[in-house]
């Protein structure tokens, strides 16, 4: 595995690769897990070069002291990395990724994905989102780029980002499945931050949305969202949103009529850790 921390240096390597060789990226935010190691086994089959970046982006932060806990293991994640299928590693500073700073930065239109959902209740996040990733695209442009189905929104919105900068005949996204824990909990770097209590309890995030899988019926949501939102505040979580939209565009569905494929999603926080997860309900 090389390892890059100028984008000039990365941007020189692959371009002299590209011609010959599909690239494949995993963008990352590091404190590495399966998850993440998931997407670039996925990444490894497709592509004869396998990027992964390791980047905390502060612009994607709307609250400061989440940045400031947000799990570092640079150490470790470099040892995992050796363990598994990545040619190449990218761990670019704040002033390489933001040359001109974090206080004026491009403003994306996203239109109703920024209202609602994560777009709804972390103001900003995905600018943030878009600014780091536009860079990122910027300097690996790589043939497919890895996603997990985890951050479903974001997968949308990094679909958005492509088209609006002119990227989508040149990527293909791939949207990989989102691995758990034995009892359900979504992998996440923030897990680590779960004192053994709230470890347990962390299970009923996923319980709940398997819930709802599992006895939606046609008609009105409200009742099943009440029902599994109830679990969640029973096991202390204190929910940002417990919703149900359509997988396709994330259209809230407030009366559903059986047929559609839908998603239920969540944020929820157990003392001062966020947690989100979702499930695809395909009829
Ligand atoms: P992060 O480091 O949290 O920014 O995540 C980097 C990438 O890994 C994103 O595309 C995430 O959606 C993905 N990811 C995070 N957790 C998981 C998981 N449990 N399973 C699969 N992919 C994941």
């Amino acid at each position: 595995m090389i390892i890059f921390r100028k984008p000039e240096a990365l941007k020189d390597f692959l371009d002299k690769k590209r011609a010959k060789h599909q690239v494949g990226f995993v963008p990352t935010m590091g404190a590495l897990h399966a998850g993440h190691l998931s997407l670039l086994n996925e990444a490894k089959k497709e592509n004869a070069i396998v990027v992964c970046s390791i980047f905390v982006n502060p612009t994607q932060f709307n609250d400061p002291e989440d940045f400031k806990k947000y799990p570092v293991t640079i150490e470790k994640d470099i040892a995992m990395l050796h363990e598994v299928v990545c040619d190449v590693l990218f761990i670019p500073s704040i002033n390489d990724i933001y040359p001109g700073g974090t206080t004026v930065l491009k403003h994306y239109d996203l239109g109703f994905l920024e209202t609602i959902l994560e777009g709804k209740y972390r103001p900003g996040h995905f600018q943030g989102v878009c600014q780091v990733m536009h860079r990122l695209l910027d300097i690996v442009l790589p043939n497919n780029l890895y996603l997990g189905q985890k951050d479903y929104q974001q997968c949308m919105v990094i679909r958005k980002l492509i088209e609006l900068i002119g990227l989508d005949k040149k990527i293909k996204v791939n949207v990989c499945p989102t691995l758990r824990e034995e009892d359900g909990l979504a992998m996440s770097s923030r897990n680590t931050r779960l004192s053994p209590d709230d470890r347990i309890k962390a299970t009923t995030i996923s319980a709940a949305l398997l819930f709802i899988k599992k006895n939606i019926k046609p008609g009105r949501t409200a009742p099943i969202k009440n029902e599994a939102k109830e679990m969640l505040l029973k096991n202390g979580f204190l929910p940002d949103y417990i919703e149900i939209a359509n997988a396709d565009t994330l259209e809230l569905i407030e009366d559903w009529n059986g047929k559609q494929k839908i998603v239920a999603l969540t944020a929820a926080f157990i003392n001062n850790v966020r947690l989100i997860d979702n499930r695809v309900i395909n009829p």
